[in-house]
């Protein structure tokens, strides 16, 4: 897969709706973005998306250029489906099945989501839910060009889905048929602050990125792509611009350097220089565009 190409892009301001999400990312060039499909504080557990509302987005991404599958949904941040609570798991479960579906309505590639927390503790039982959730959610929608992906996480407390072996157990918890329908991505920040360090060589990048292909038996389906304020092992989620933390520079082009960063959603989670934005104003982030021009940069030089 030598020629897939490079799909930068970010999660954009979605204020004035989902649609200027998608003319903010054309008008700054990303060939890949991400967004939100309801609140990310709420469940969202009985909300769908409305006709139109798909309509206009579709029309917004064609405009800018941006095939649907190249758009990534974040799902919400409340979602904890490996909680050993039953009746919080009954809701959260619900809610990323809405998820799936609302994302699929979308036609977007994929809907990200992070596992949760086995808040007693009992991380196989967790990830053995987190795993039935996603079973339950792929059987809701039975079909789509929606992809359910888990995200690496920090490390933080008592998270699920840090190591390969916890991605790829959720994974292998799902039966066959509905296991095409599902995968995995990474996020740079969460990777480094849970102890996993790109800094130190261009092979060390390699062999994380061959540690989730051998647990998970593929590679992931998208990057987030995010430095961290967090030192290394710090299980600190804090993302910061690519170069000013403590990653740096270099290890996100060892990262696009990989032949498996290309052909996938590669987004900043970063920093925005202007976080409040008028709904009519489609203008793109400023601090986005310099750092995607800075990772399109060191993602082709290719040291000898
Ligand atoms: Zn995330
Ligand atoms: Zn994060």
């Amino acid at each position: 897969m030598p020629d897939r190409p490079l799909l930068l892009g970010a999660h954009c301001i979605d204020t004035g709706g989902i649609p200027m999400a998608a003319r903010r990312a054309g008008r700054g060039g990303m060939q890949a973005l991400q967004i939100f499909s309801a609140i990310p504080k709420f469940y969202n557990d009985k909300v769908s998306v409305k006709p139109d509302r798909i309509a206009r987005f579709r029309e917004a991404l064609a405009e800018a250029g941006i095939d649907a599958a190249h758009v990534i949904v974040h799902a919400g941040y409340v979602l904890n489906c490996a909680t050993p609570d039953a009746e919080k798991w009954e809701r959260a479960a619900a809610a990323l099945a809405k998820e799936l579906e609302r994302s699929t309505a979308l036609g977007v590639g994929g809907v990200c989501f992070h596992p949760g927390a086995a808040t007693d503790k009992d991380r196989d039982s967790a990830i053995a839910r987190v795993g039935e959730a996603m079973r339950r959610a792929l059987l809701a929608v039975p079909e789509g060009p929606t992809r359910l992906l888990i995200e690496n996480t920090a490390g933080a407390g008592t998270t699920v889905g840090r190591t390969p072996d916890e991605v790829g157990a959720m994974l292998d918890a799902l039966p066959a048929e509905l296991r095409a329908r599902a995968g995995y991505g990474l996020d740079t920040c969460h990777l480094y602050a849970s102890g996993y360090d790109l800094t130190a060589s261009r092979d060390n990048v390699t062999v994380v990125l061959d540690a989730f292909e051998r647990a998970a038996g593929a590679s992931p389906s998208f990057l987030h792509l995010n430095d961290s304020e967090g030192a290394l092992g710090s299980n600190k989620d804090r993302h910061a611009r690519i170069g000013r933390g403590a990653i740096g520079a270099e290890a996100f082009g060892w990262l696009l350097q990989d032949p498996r960063a290309r052909g996938i959603p590669c987004l900043l989670e970063t920093p925005q220089a202007v976080p409040e934005v008028a709904e009519t104003d489609d203008t793109p982030d400023a601090w986005d565009v310099e750092d995607i021009a800075l990772l399109r940069g060191l993602a082709e030089v290719r040291a000898a």
